[in-house]
């Protein structure tokens, strides 16, 4: 059973034998990791130390390439930080239902550095992500839901689509959809809501444009598992090269989804996927949603992991007073959630040592290898790229309503 907070201990170089993998310069003969295994001698030297109080003493290096420098802070999770949270306490207590405030104040730290340490794990979820999906071993049938809440206000309802292997029960992808609230309203209501329009109007296919994204995301998965890791980029546009593969080479998408009319008509209103429809490279199998949510009902995956988001974390709860302000808070979130089910989550209760990973056919060692990593190590947007969805989160490019323009990013996570 694989816990969060009885991971493997992270072996902590003593200061003078810590050696930097790569040379941060994205221009550099050493940025590779591949050229410095290759290196018949280092490719940095050793530059001085400095001291400081929450990491002692902080080697630091020089490229005897390009001459750009690093310390050991560089390739930390916590570079720039000044206090040491405990990342496995915090997701631990954030998939238990804990608000941003429950954990600052059970750490004596700010909601701001409590946010500050969950958008630095997120990005780590985020890397790691994009190579499980790389690594996918089955070609599972694929159920598309939306899980609705809100964000703000309730006057920002949203739609956060989730894309789920039928069999494995995996999240592979969640996309981000603020839509127009509707429903009943009384005049006061609908009056208020005319006002807030003014100043932001939820775009009006945002349901349809959802569910193509998570299509050509499921698209991307399945080209995955029959190419095999490391042949092509996660980040390949999916509507190139989808069409062009025979139904030989790739076996039919099943996509399981409620009869919601916004998603036969992201299939049927754009030539693209009916191309794909045609060639039997996708097919859309509907279930009411009246239907009884059992164990035997197509779309069970998704209404268990609706159930769990519920009652696992805060903002999700119903009539919660600590529902998200920020929608790439959000989203950070919930690739941290994601992250929990994946690869912490037992498949079911009584089945213990089967996760959600491990039936969908990846390697649970090197799973293992990674999460040591994570809580540690620093990921770089240039050595490991997200998959286009979690690119957003990782840039805070998701509009919050009523938001600011541009949200403030540490010019360090661009690296
Ligand atoms: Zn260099």
């Amino acid at each position: 059973m694989r816990s969060i907070t009885h991971g493997a201990p992270v072996q902590q170089d003593p200061p003078h034998t810590f050696e930097p993998p790569f040379c941060l310069n994205p221009k550099c003969h050493f940025h590779s990791e591949h050229t410095v295994a290759q290196a018949a001698s280092p490719w940095f030297y050793r530059h001085g130390t400095y001291d400081t109080e929450s990491f002692g003493e902080v080697p630091r290096f020089r490229c005897r390439h390009c001459g750009r420098g690093c310390s050991r802070q560089s390739f930390r999770l916590d570079y720039y930080a000044k206090r040491v949270l405990d990342y496995r306490e915090l997701l631990r207590q954030l998939v238990s239902c804990g608000s941003t405030r429950d954990m600052s104040r059970a750490f004596c730290a700010t909601t701001s550095t409590v946010a500050n340490r969950i958008e630095r794990l997120a990005r780590g979820a985020a890397a790691l992500h994009a190579g499980v999906l790389q690594r996918v071993g089955v070609a599972e049938a694929m159920v598309i839901d939306g899980f609705q809440n809100f964000a703000v206000s309730k006057y920002f309802p949203n739609n956060i689509n989730v894309l789920i292997g039928q069999h494995s029960g995996l999240l592979y992808d969640c996309d981000y959809r603020t839509i127009r609230r509707s429903g009943r309203m009384s005049e006061r209501q609908k009056q208020r809501r005319g006002q807030l329009e003014e100043h932001f109007l939820a775009p009006s296919k945002a349901l349809v444009e959802g569910f193509r994204t998570l299509v050509d995301s499921a698209l991307r998965v399945r080209s995955h598992v029959h190419r095999g890791p490391d042949e092509g980029s996660a980040a390949e546009p999916a509507r190139s090269s989808a069409v062009e593969q025979s139904s030989e080479a790739i076996s039919t998408l099943r996509l399981l989804s409620d009869e919601k009319s916004e998603y036969k008509w992201a299939l049927a209103g754009d030539p693209h996927y009916r191309q794909l429809a045609e060639a039997h490279i996708i097919t859309h199998e509907c279930t009411l949603s009246t239907e009884a949510r059992t164990a035997e009902n197509p779309l069970f995956v998704v209404n268990y992991f609706d159930r769990q988001l519920r009652k696992d974390l805060k903002e999700c709860v119903r009539h919660t007073v600590c529902f998200g302000r920020n929608v790439s808070n959000v989203m950070q979130r919930m690739l941290l959630y994601r992250l929990y089910h994946n690869h912490y989550k037992a498949y079911r209760h009584r089945r213990k040592t089967e996760r959600h990973e491990s039936r969908a056919g990846i390697d649970e060692g090197w799973i293992e290898r990674q999460l040591a990593r994570l809580y540690e190590s620093r990921p770089f947007l240039s050595r490991t790229p997200p998959i286009e969805t979690d690119r957003l989160v990782w840039l805070r490019q998701i509009v919050t309503p009523l938001g600011k323009e541009h949200e403030y990013l540490p010019k360090f996570a661009l690296a």
